[in-house]
């Protein structure tokens, strides 16, 4: 469906869940008050929304947390939205620390792809970066789990100051593994690593690896922006919101744990579609109330002038 600007909504991040087993420094560094179980939705009732959001044109999935292998049976979930007539691309963002005791079981389930988010190679640097629970190998066998698996995998990494970029795509030179760097977006904890732009990043790159050439074809559901350089084997994708806005061209809306759509990372603007399901509503109503909540949906962020943001939360509740 088209919104108030004409862009087309075509993709849902939909979030499983708050809680996390790692506390990355930038994102969720501390315990978060829990959500009930029975506040969240359940798969049954993801699946309501999917099947409306569906009808309305949203056609790829991505599920998102907190950590979204921390809930139970999340390849029976994949399973159910991938039978949905219509559903196009059912993806996952995920810490990998469970991957590996998941990867079969999620390919079994028809799951179109995976993004690990990865942000140092440094065993050390890994476990102050992201509180010590999980060590840097878990994810590192999730990774192979995932390719020995055939499922789709890609690396995101966020853009901070102190990043060792270059040991990164080392590793993925060495794994085949297309790297997606992301700027830092002032979003809770986010707000105190902004500073470094991709454009710096993709300047230092090419200092090493000789000029960037942007690639044409359109990859993936997102707003990346990827480019082939002279010596590195593998395309580089730039996540660039705050330097090269891209909501012109943004195409997503997501849902959280609890139910609640949410329009742009911004705002807390949005629709509580938990309430309609509860109460009862058909799926023609909740696709009608969605509808209009999503031609509403921002035709900007406004990370630039924080004083108009509205979104309190942290992105681990948000789902990235
Ligand atoms: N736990 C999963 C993971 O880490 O991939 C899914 C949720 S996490 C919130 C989704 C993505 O958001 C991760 O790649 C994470 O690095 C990124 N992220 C968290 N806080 C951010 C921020 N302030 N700015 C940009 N990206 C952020
Ligand atoms: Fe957890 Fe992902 Fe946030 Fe790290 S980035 S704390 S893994 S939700």
């Amino acid at each position: 469906m088209k919104d108030q600007a004409g862009r087309t909504i075509d993709y849902m991040r939909i979030s499983l869940t708050d809680r996390c087993n790692l506390r990355c420094r930038y994102c969720m560094p501390h315990d978060i008050k829990k959500i009930e179980m029975s506040q969240l939705l359940n798969y049954e009732e993801i699946v309501v929304i999917a099947k409306c959001a569906v009808e309305l044109g949203i056609v790829n999935f991505k599920l998102t947390g907190g950590e979204p292998l921390v809930r139970k049976n999340v390849p029976v979930l994949v399973e159910m939205l991938k039978a949905i007539p219509g559903v196009k691309t059912v993806t996952i963002t995920t810490n990998g620390t469970l991957l590996s005791s998941y990867a079969q079981e999620l390919k079994k389930a028809g799951l179109d792809g995976i993004n690990v988010s990865l942000d140092t190679l440094d065993a050390d640097a890994f476990a102050k970066l992201t509180g010590h629970t999980f060590p840097l190998s878990s994810v590192l066998e999730g990774i192979k789990a995932v390719q020995q698996a055939e499922i789709p995998v890609k690396l995101n990494t966020v853009n901070r100051r102190d990043l060792d970029w270059k040991t990164i795509l080392s590793y993925a030179k060495d794994q085949h593994l297309v790297v997606r760097f992301i700027e830092m977006m002032p979003i809770g904890y986010g707000k105190d690593y902004m500073g470094t732009s991709n454009e710096i990043l993709f300047s230092q790159m090419q200092e090493l690896y000789g000029t960037g050439i942007p690639v044409t074809e359109r990859k993936g559901n997102g707003p990346a922006k990827y480019y082939r350089f002279e010596n590195y084997p593998d395309e580089i994708g730039f996540i660039s919101a705050i330097h090269h806005k891209f909501c012109d061209t943004c195409n997503r809306i997501r849902l959280s744990s609890e139910g609640y759509l949410k329009l742009c990372l911004c705002y807390e603007q949005g629709m509580d579609l938990r309430k309609l399901l509860r109460d009862g509503s058909s799926m023609k109503e909740i696709k009608a109330q969605m509808q209009q909540a999503i031609a509403r949906k921002p035709l900007e962020h406004c990370f630039s002038e924080k004083e108009k943001m509205t979104e309190t939360q942290v992105m681990a509740q948000i789902g990235g």
